[in-house]
């Protein structure tokens, strides 16, 4: 899986990150017609949402992968098509809005930049996101999966256990055999085993009838 992905439908690159003729772009554009939903390029928190005279409709959201903060900015995108507030958690890939022409743009596009650290004034932490979009890390993950739940109230019952104490993503796994069908919780991924195993404790205390397994993700 890629931490940062494409951030809108087109990968129409119209403006690339500090060229000679404009050095002080810190970031690319990415241009197309039509109606392109704005995507979160990884997951994390959003920092701004506001409209701004020089980015227009803009979204900036702070994520931390591995331990280093890195910053993402959105701009220019349609008045009134931000979905998403400030300290509002996102998911990767999930849309935050709609490429637009608002702010000191001129054609509809969206600006993107990628700060390693987090976005200042100066846009020193700025880097260029085409060496970043796509790229797989290859990094291993793991997940958990909860033993099987036969009885459709437990499930309900420990995944409301566990939202309550965790704000882990989570997900059920059919496990379909006819004589007994049932379900198994498998969680988001950790991106250590060690990170792994601390949820796999907490999993344990919160839901402590069933047996919980750390899987490679
Ligand atoms: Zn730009």
């Amino acid at each position: 899986m890629a931490t940062f992905i494409w951030p809108t439908t087109t990968k129409r690159v119209t403006s690339g990150f500090r060229t000679p003729s404009r050095p002080n772009h810190h970031g690319i554009d990415i241009a197309e017609s039509g109606y392109h939903p704005i995507y979160a390029s990884a997951s994390g928190t959003v920092a701004r949402s506001y409209n701004s005279t020089s980015y227009g409709q803009c979204i900036m959201i702070v994520h931390n992968v591995n331990g280093q903060t890195w910053e993402t900015v959105y701009a220019h995108m349609r008045d009134g098509s931000r979905r998403v507030s400030e300290g509002q958690t996102v998911r990767q890939g999930q849309i935050i809005g709609v490429m637009g022409n608002t702010g000191q743009s001129y054609g509809q596009h969206l600006h993107f930049e990628l700060h390693k650290g987090r976005w200042n004034s100066n846009k020193s932490n700025a880097v260029n996101p085409i060496n970043y979009l796509d790229k797989e890390d290859n990094k291993m993950r793991y997940r958990l999966r909860t033993g099987k739940f036969n009885y459709a109230e437990d499930l309900v019952k420990a995944k409301a256990d566990i939202k309550k104490e965790q704000k882990w993503a989570l997900y059920e796994v059919p496990e379909s055999l006819d004589w007994n069908p049932g379900y198994r919780i498998i969680t988001a991924a950790f991106d250590s085993k060690k990170e792994a195993e601390n949820a796999r404790v907490k999993l344990r205390r919160i839901i402590p009838d069933y047996a919980v397994y750390i899987i490679e993700a």
